[in-house]
């Protein structure tokens, strides 16, 4: 095969066979096909679009390009995986949940992506956490703790990782067939059974629009499904930090006090357990994701989402104690409170600001070779509906020094629109998106 003839056909709109596709995917990983010829390909994708079978076979292909986790395992392997915001620590609490209602979860995470927090950043704010573990140290803690929230290996989906960065630089991120084919192939890797995903949608989503985010969610169930890995899809807010926190130790702060039950946000927990429901349902551990629900909401009441979560951090390399002691997280030594110039109600948050509020303050990467400072962040993040005045603050930040903190405080204000009105509620939750629900 020749692969510019293959790309010849992607432009002129005529479709590749799984054969044709799989060779392109070969290719891209093993290099036999240049940049030139993966930026043509990205583009005649992205002006053309895919047919199903095509998005399948890409998506197959490009997991079949590394290796391909097989599991013997007494329960179910499944997971979640959410197209990013701010404040969303849900991987955090829901992984060891997952287990400890009989689930195996082998969570292969990101790191922050833009205004986007990532889950490896979070869990590298407690010492010693390893992120980046062989796969049959992935293989061992999954099997005798339940679940491991680790980072991409180089075995895992390599057709992606050189396409991932193509794409990058030639304008062909946004396209929902490379997308989609993308998200899955490294999920798919892990050898799931089932999986659930979180489509965000709001000013802090990397799809702001309701109807894109629908047609990203549609897409991934349908492929997801087409691939054999049962897959439904929430349609979530992201309009607001879903939890009020955004940094990396501070999230990983609020996930120990949701776990332990010292505080636990109503928005964080809605979510968390409606996405838990519903992958024990795909995953056939429960009848329903009612069911699952309560089965999720049940290891939370009981503690053992919590045991698991502390077995699984000190099996990766960190404390035995980490949900006890709170001394293991770093302190950033300036915080500030941020007041809205006038009393009122919160209407609107610019919430991708808050994310970059938090790049800015040195809790992401403005290059990959950044470090990052886990002690920095906002935290007391006011919701949209909630009242603020001169006694109650939008948010606190807290920050290396006080020229940071300055700085963060005038931009955090900036992203809050506070009026005298109360805005109109709206749902958190705002669509489920099952196989064969809608067209993608
Ligand atoms: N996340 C991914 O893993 N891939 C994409 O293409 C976009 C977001």
């Amino acid at each position: 095969m020749l692969a510019a003839e293959l790309i010849a056909k992607t432009r002129d709109g005529h479709a590749l066979s799984a054969d044709e596709i799989s060779f392109l995917a070969r290719g891209i990983a093993d290099d036999s096909l240049s940049e030139g010829q993966i930026a043509a390909f990205a583009m005649a994708v992205f002006l053309n679009g895919l047919s199903l079978d095509e998005r399948v076979a890409l998506t197959l292909a490009m997991r079949d390009s590394g290796t391909v986790l097989g599991w013997d395992l007494p329960g179910p392997v499944v997971d979640k995986h959410s197209t990013g915001g701010v404040g969303d620590t849900v991987s955090l609490m829901l992984a060891p949940a997952l287990a400890a209602c009989g689930a195996y979860v082998p969570m292969i995470s990101g790191r922050g992506l833009g205004h986007t927090g990532g889950t490896l950043d979070k869990l590298e704010a407690i010492p010693g956490f390893r992120t980046q573990p062989d796969l049959d140290t992935l293989r061992q803690v999954v099997g005798q703790v339940g679940c491991a929230v680790i980072g991409q290996t180089p075995d895992i989906a390599p057709a992606d990782k050189r396409f991932y960065g193509i794409r990058d630089v030639t304008a062909t991120v946004e396209s929902i067939d490379l997308i989609t084919a993308s998200i899955l192939s490294k999920k798919l890797a892990a050898g799931l059974d089932s999986l659930v995903l979180d489509v965000k949608w709001g000013s802090g989503a990397f799809m702001a629009s309701f109807e894109a985010a629908t047609g990203l969610a549609e897409a991934l169930v349908q492929v997801a499904n087409g691939a054999g890995c049962a897959t439904t899809a929430l349609l979530t807010d992201m309009s607001a930090p879903l939890a009020p926190v955004a940094g990396n130790g501070l999230e990983v702060a609020t996930a120990l006090d949701f776990l332990t039950g010292v505080e636990i946000d109503t928005r964080l927990w809605d979510v968390t357990v409606a996405l838990g429901g519903e992958v024990l349902a795909t995953s056939g551990l429960v009848d329903t994701a009612e069911a699952g629900a309560c089965a999720v909401a049940q290891a939370f009441h009981s503690g053992r989402a919590a045991e698991v979560f502390g077995r699984m951090v000190s099996a990766l390399g960190g404390p035995s104690d980490v949900l006890s002691n709170r001394t293991h997280l770093a302190r950033a030594p300036v915080v500030r409170e941020v007041y809205a110039d006038a009393k009122g109600f919160v209407q609107e948050i610019e919430t991708r600001d808050l994310g970059l509020c938090v790049v800015e303050l040195g809790g992401g990467r403005r290059v990959p070779s950044d470090q990052i400072d886990p002690s920095v962040g906002l935290d007391w993040l006011a919701g949209i509906g909630q009242i603020v005045d001169d006694e109650t603050p939008i948010a606190r930040v807290h920050a290396a020094d006080s020229d940071a903190a300055a700085r963060a405080v005038d931009r955090v204000r900036a992203a809050y629109r506070v009026g005298s009105e109360a805005p109109a509620p709206s749902d958190l939750i705002a669509a489920r998106i099952g196989p064969g629900t809608g067209v993608p």
